[in-house]
């Protein structure tokens, strides 16, 4: 049989092999066949799994989401198992003790999950829509910008630069989105960029 197997597959795979074999060797005969027939439905059959970045720290290592549920039949998906990706070139398939504890951190009560607006004068923060709190922080940023940016300094030298906003970026992305965002900041005139890694 022409068959194309995972590292992540075959390791399952040779895991329940081994399990049963064992089993076989100690003298029960057809017991692999019994234990292949009697083993409980593994935790991740059906689910689907998403590639991601671990959301912490700047090593930005790989991890596979399992989910259960099939959006496309209109059911919620669900997450029940995060694991670090054994393919991916930066961790390999391992996690630290923060990126192992991602899906509690997913599943979260006191998880930040939306824009949250404390107005001026409240003493409370209230959620907002995602188009809402872009639209206030590109106007805050517009504002600021027009009443603040420097086109020359005191010598008459043309510097472009905009001093009195500042911009902290993810560090768990891409390298062609950390690109990206990188030029889109420094072509505002900003000059204060930071990112979450030195944090
Ligand atoms: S698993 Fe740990 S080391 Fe890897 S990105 Fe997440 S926090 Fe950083």
């Amino acid at each position: 049989m022409n068959m194309e197997l995972s590292r992540r597959t075959f390791l399952r795979m040779s895991g329940a092999g081994i399990a049963g074999t064992a089993i076989g060797a100690l003298g029960f005969g057809e017991a692999e066949a019994a234990v292949a027939a009697a083993v409980k439905p593994f935790h991740l059959v059906n689910t689907t799994e998403t590639r991601n970045t671990c959301t912490y720290c700047s090593v930005a290592c790989g991890i596979i989401i399992y989910s259960k549920g099939d959006l496309r039949k209109g059911e919620k998906a669900d997450i029940v198992h995060i694991e670090g990706d054994a393919d991916h070139p930066t961790n390999r398939g391992t996690l630290c003790p923060k990126g192992a504890a991602l899906r509690d951190i997913v599943k979260s009560e006191s998880r930040l999950t939306q824009p949250m607006l404390r107005k001026a004068g409240s003493d409370r923060f209230e959620p907002i829509s995602w188009d809402a709190a872009l639209d206030k922080i590109a106007r805050a940023m517009k504002d600021d910008r027009d009443a603040n940016f420097v086109t020359k300094n005191a010598a008459g030298v043309s510097v472009n630069r905009w001093l009195t906003t500042g911009f902290l970026a993810a560090s768990a992305t891409t390298n062609e989105t950390a690109f990206a965002t990188y030029k889109v900041v420094r072509s505002t005139g900003i000059l204060a960029f930071d990112n979450q890694a030195r944090v």
